[in-house]
């Protein structure tokens, strides 16, 4: 089953929002009367350009006119007068469009299918192909467009398309930046993650999810310049450089009317007029577009937290200090270090090691900016900005996904390692319903028939208590609740039916009431699959209501990591113990909840020695001295603390 073949429209309420939403979008236009008058008077230019030269083929080849009518006025046999060699100025005004709107379409067309693909490679796939495309439209913007033209036409005279696609070369270089820029901040956006992890590919997720969205950019930019191309076109024509007489264009009647201006200045009237009108027709509908599309997605469009682009990973490789793990677990993290080439190779994840069993779910636990995040997505490789991983190994299931090439690691990527975030409404791809979505990652996984797909995205919303999954399934993502965009990110993650979940706190976005939901939901999920949970919180109400053992992390590091009873009855790690101190469960006193001073040093300002040692009641000097290991005082315990004797029973 290839992804092309998911592309074609399912039935029902499955079905991609296209066309519909292609109706509701013209519906929206239609309401503007200025849209309308503009949508008319191009489209009469469009009827004209089409059946004008076929009802009247002499006029384009009319050279000699009627010398006794020269340069007339409007009268009733020639409503718009006559030129200076007395042709009918309407009849050449009318066969005229043809040859002006092709000039127009042929620019427009060249720039938007070179500036647009490249745009969107350039903004989505980044890094060497992003500097590459960035070099090459630098360089186009360097050569004088003009001048460019004119050696053109010198070389095809009077080419109406050599001119108009040399034009569209000239302006490809704005599209593609303009597109770059409209991309950037959609490739961060949680739905395209949850696109990778569904394992869709680029090609795919470019056309259909990023595309999609910028849509309406690219209608714009198609407006302006139909408007700068005919403007540009007239000059020319003017010139007399594109269209060979006696062939009408709006450009040689304005000529035309210049050359008359002082005889006969009406001349000039009927082209000028036909051009301004269709250039503040372009102009205007190029608005109203945006500003419609601009109104869909305002209802629809979250803005993820953070900066949580994919991206491929560079250097990643098998770990020179991990050995391939002993242990049978089915995901073995071992010194697993990332860093950020941007930000001055600083590291954001240090030497990170912890196991998961299949069918446990293991808490990832700490303050925010501890590396929680970065540590779960470094697993699916789906690290933020330029992140890589640059030493360490990822275990899962036998395979080293560290440096498992990409392809292979698409396929693990939501079949065998599934994803749900605290954002849902981000999660889900605004532009389609939430039934569509499931098929979808259902036919990836699976390659099952369209209507099977469609079968298991209804048993999946239903699977996750969704009452009348069916009319779930025809909603868009931002008519959804918090808490059934939970729900629904949740069927998606279980489409492929994963060993391991990664949920990045799954419950932090949604109410009280909603939460208890959802943690019951993934604890029955749990049961019933026997999958393995990543948990990403910094709630111990949650690890202790859902977990078996936590992994505690500070400033990139893991400190400590147990299984709960032990880890709540005495922490080995002064972080945990403050952490679970200042938590309102165990607060010994309500009116006095413990905080801990101070806040999570940055990446690159971790302090030398014992990360913590800036906010530890127990430092000591030798916790300043050198790096502390991870330490194993007992069977299932590790700390990274060298005072974790000193520390007494939690109560
Ligand atoms: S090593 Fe020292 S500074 Fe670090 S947590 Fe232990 S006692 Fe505190």
């Amino acid at each position: 089953m290839t992804t092309a073949a998911i592309v074609e429209p399912l039935d029902s309420g499955l079905a991609p929002a296209t066309d519909r939403e292609s109706t509701r979008l013209l519906r929206r236009l239609l309401r503007r009367p200025v849209t309308v008058v503009c949508m008319v008077w191009l489209a009469v230019v469009v009827i004209v350009a089409i059946v004008a030269p076929i009802l009247m083929p002499h006029v384009a080849s009319q050279n000699a006119g009627n010398i006794f009518k020269v340069l007339q006025g409007p009268s009733r046999q020639h409503l718009l007068g006559t030129d200076s060699v007395g042709r009918d100025v309407l009849d050449r005004l009318l066969v005229g469009t043809r040859v002006t709107m092709l000039g127009v379409v042929e620019s427009v067309f060249v720039t938007l299918v070179i500036g647009v693909p490249a745009g969107l490679a350039a903004g989505y796939l980044g890094g060497r192909t992003d500097r590459a495309i960035g070099w090459l439209t630098d360089l186009t913007l360097s050569l004088p467009g003009i001048a460019l033209v004119l050696v053109v036409l010198s070389i095809f005279p009077s080419s109406m398309l050599a001119g108009m696609v040399t034009l569209g070369v000239i302006l490809s270089p704005f599209t593609t930046r303009v597109v770059r820029s409209a991309t950037l901040p959609i490739r961060e956006e949680l739905y395209i993650a949850a696109a990778q992890v569904s394992g869709l590919s680029r090609f795919y997720i470019i056309t259909r999810h990023v595309l999609s969205r910028i849509l309406g950019v690219v209608i714009v930019l198609a407006a302006i310049y139909a408007a700068t191309s005919l403007v540009t076109q007239t000059g020319l024509a003017y010139l007399g450089l594109i269209v060979p007489l006696p062939a009408p264009s709006w450009g040689g009647m304005v000529g035309d009317g210049i050359s008359a201006l002082t005889n006969q200045p009406w001349l000039i009237w009927p082209p000028g007029v036909a051009m301004t009108l269709t250039v503040v027709a372009f102009g205007l509908l190029g608005d109203a577009v945006r500003d419609v599309t601009a109104e869909r997605w305002s209802g629809a469009r979250v803005q993820r937290p953070g900066r949580r682009r994919a991206a491929p990973m560079a250097g990643a490789g098998p770990s020179p200090v991990a050995p391939a793990p002993a242990s049978d677990a089915l995901l073995c993290v071992q010194n697993l270090t990332v860093r950020f080439p941007s930000r001055g190779s600083v590291r954001v994840i240090d030497d990170v090691s912890f196991e998961i069993a299949a069918g446990e779910t293991v808490g990832l636990v700490g303050e925010s900016g501890c590396g929680k995040t970065v540590t779960a997505m470094s697993l699916l490789r789906l690290l933020p900005g330029d992140g890589e991983i640059v030493a360490g190994r990822i275990t899962f299931d036998g395979r080293d996904l560290a440096s498992l090439p990409e392809e292979q690691l698409r396929r693990v990527r939501g079949r065998e390692i599934g994803l749900i975030s605290q954002e849902p409404m981000v999660s889900l791809t605004p532009a389609f319903r939430v039934g569509w979505q499931l098929a979808l990652s259902v036919r990836v996984h699976h390659g099952v028939s369209r209507r099977a797909a469609q079968a298991t995205a209804i048993e999946l919303l239903r699977s996750v208590h969704l009452p009348d999954p069916g009319l779930v399934a025809r909603l868009y993502p931002h008519e959804l609740s918090g808490g059934m965009a939970q729900r629904v990110a949740i069927a998606r993650a279980l489409a492929g039916e994963p060993k391991l979940l990664i949920a990045d706190e799954p419950t932090t976005a949604l109410d009280v009431t909603v939460q208890a939901e959802i943690l019951e939901l993934l604890r029955e999920l749990q049961r019933d699959r026997g999958m393995a949970i990543l948990l990403v919180t910094h709630d111990w109400g949650v690890v202790a209501d859902l977990c078996d053992r936590a992994v505690v992390m500070y400033a990139g590091q893991v400190v400590e990591q147990a299984e709960l009873n032990p880890l709540f009855r005495r922490p080995l790690h002064p972080y945990t113990r403050a952490l679970l101190m200042s938590d309102l469960h165990n607060a010994p006193d309500l009116d006095h909840l413990p905080s801990i001073p101070g806040s999570v040093p940055k990446p690159g300002a971790w302090p030398h020695g014992c990360h913590f040692h800036p906010r530890c009641g127990y430092a000591t000097a030798a916790c300043r001295d050198q790096p502390i290991p991870l330490e194993h005082p007992t069977a299932g315990r590790d700390t990274r603390c060298i005072h974790a004797d000193q520390l007494s029973v939690l109560r």
